[in-house]
């Protein structure tokens, strides 16, 4: 039986980087889930879809074949056999990826790609609804947070690392109405699972997040993972 764990939480609390990390840490597979929803929002906006059209969606997802494949312990997304992990790293997709991923039948067609990854492997999957809805039975589920003001300044931070553009107050609205969306949804929100641990990383460095990571997950498993 494979072992999984299970991070929840809001955008830029830390989640991609800590689990990345974590999953290197014990010898995981990382599963990115908001990839797969970045990639449907990357067809929907090269498509020219409306979201909000159930017939166009529901004809878009039968054509669309999405795959996650791993190189060298890499995640890359597959859309219709192109590899577009960089494409769907830009804010539109971003805001795209929050208005698709509350249409139940974006859910429900991504369900089985988590499930049969986290059925043939030990992974670190990091999501909204992981420990609520992909896998309610995960060994270990941690729902990681920060505030909105901290959450915006490491976004900027990133954005600036990178050479591109930033307006704070900017990105700090933009990750208020994604997480009003993430979590107002009907299907499967993104909410705290009743048996999860919470850690805040607000005051933290990644590495004592890391470790506090490691801390519940040697505690939940029983033995020493790292
Ligand atoms: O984690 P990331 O920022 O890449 O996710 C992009 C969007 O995909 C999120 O804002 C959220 O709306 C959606 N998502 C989701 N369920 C997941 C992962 C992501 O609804 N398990």
């Amino acid at each position: 039986m494979s072992i999984n764990i299970a991070i929840d939480g809001p955008a830029g609390a830390g989640k991609s980087t800590l689990a990345r990390k974590l999953a290197g840490r014990i010898g995981f597979i990382y599963v990115d889930t908001g990839a797969l929803y970045r990639a449907i929002a990357l067809y929907v906006i090269n498509e020219n879809i409306s979201p909000e059209d159930a017939g166009a969606m529901e004809k878009a997802l039968g054509g669309m074949r999405i795959e996650l494949k791993y190189i060298g312990g890499k995640q890359h997304v597959l859309l219709n056999g192109e590899d577009v992990s960089g494409k769907i790293r830009t804010e539109q997709v971003s805001a795209m990826a929050s208005v698709v991923s509350s249409r139940p039948a974006v859910r429900a067609r991504l369900l089985d790609i988590q499930r049969d990854i986290a059925k043939a492997d030990n992974v670190v999957m990091d999501g909204r609804d992981i420990g609520t809805a992909v896998l309610p039975d995960a060994d270990v589920k941690i729902y990681l947070t920060a505030s909105t003001r901290v959450r915006a300044q490491r976004r900027y931070q990133q954005l600036i690392g990178a050479g591109e553009k930033a307006d704070l107050s900017e990105i700090e609205e933009e990750i208020r109405r994604r997480d009003e969306r993430d979590m107002t949804r009907k299907t499967a929100p993104l909410r705290k699972a009743d048996d999860a641990v919470l850690l805040d990383t607000s005051g933290q460095t990644p590495d004592e997040s890391l470790q506090a990571l490691i801390e519940i997950i040697n505690g939940k498993i029983g033995r020493k993972m790292a």
